[in-house]
């Protein structure tokens, strides 16, 4: 059976994502509700504004929806605000959040002055260089024990991983880039 992707598209650039697994050649489908992630074996969370996002997430049930999915070994894939809404932390906020990354992330870590740039990022564990798009991107500032650090930006942790769960600070889909999502594609691929 093939496996399909979903991108939750509450609200951010879930197109981008979309457009990037179809040149990988997967299915990919818009996740607004707990009845279309019943339909997917593995689902990106895109960039975009957390605080919002959660919100809604919550109040439709899309979060505990994704929680329980997570329970169930579904591979998940946070990209910038993806991986604010996955961590177990954010400092000094209280928004809603979904728990199932046990780090810290600190939002807009780059401050006000530097919003948006890219540079080259090493992932030495998965033997890759890549180009990071950053906008007002957090950085990982705890990491628990079973996460695995991915990718450092000078002194800041930028991409993470526990399990099949993953999340980068960075915009591989803003990039002609698909190492990533084939990565990703691999785990969903794998349990379906
Ligand atoms: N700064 C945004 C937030 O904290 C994330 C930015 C992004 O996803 N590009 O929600």
């Amino acid at each position: 059976m093939s496996s399909l992707v979903g991108v939750a598209a509450v609200q951010g650039d879930f197109v981008k994502h979309i457009e990037a697994l179809q040149r990988c050649g997967a299915a990919a489908v818009e996740v607004r509700s707990p009845e279309d992630l019943a339909t997917v074996d593995g689902l990106i969370i895109p960039g975009g504004e957390s605080t919002t996002v959660g919100l809604l997430m919550e109040r439709y049930g899309l979060g505990a929806a994704i929680r329980e999915r997570a329970g169930q070994g579904m591979p998940i894939w946070g990209t910038c605000m993806g991986m604010i809404l996955l961590a177990r932390e954010i400092e000094d906020k209280e928004q809603y959040r979904l728990n199932l990354l046990d780090i810290t992330v600190r939002r807009n870590a780059f401050g006000a002055q530097v919003n948006s740039f890219e540079d080259e990022v090493s992932m030495p564990s998965l033997g890759i260089q890549v180009v990071g798009v950053f906008i007002r991107a957090p950085i990982v500032t705890r990491l628990g024990e079973g996460v695995e650090e991915l990718a450092r930006y000078g002194d800041h942790v930028v991409a993470v991983r526990q399990g099949s769960i993953m999340g980068t600070s960075f915009h591989p889909e803003l990039t002609e880039d698909t190492r990533l999502h084939e990565l990703f594609l691999s785990w969903v691929r794998e349990r379906s």
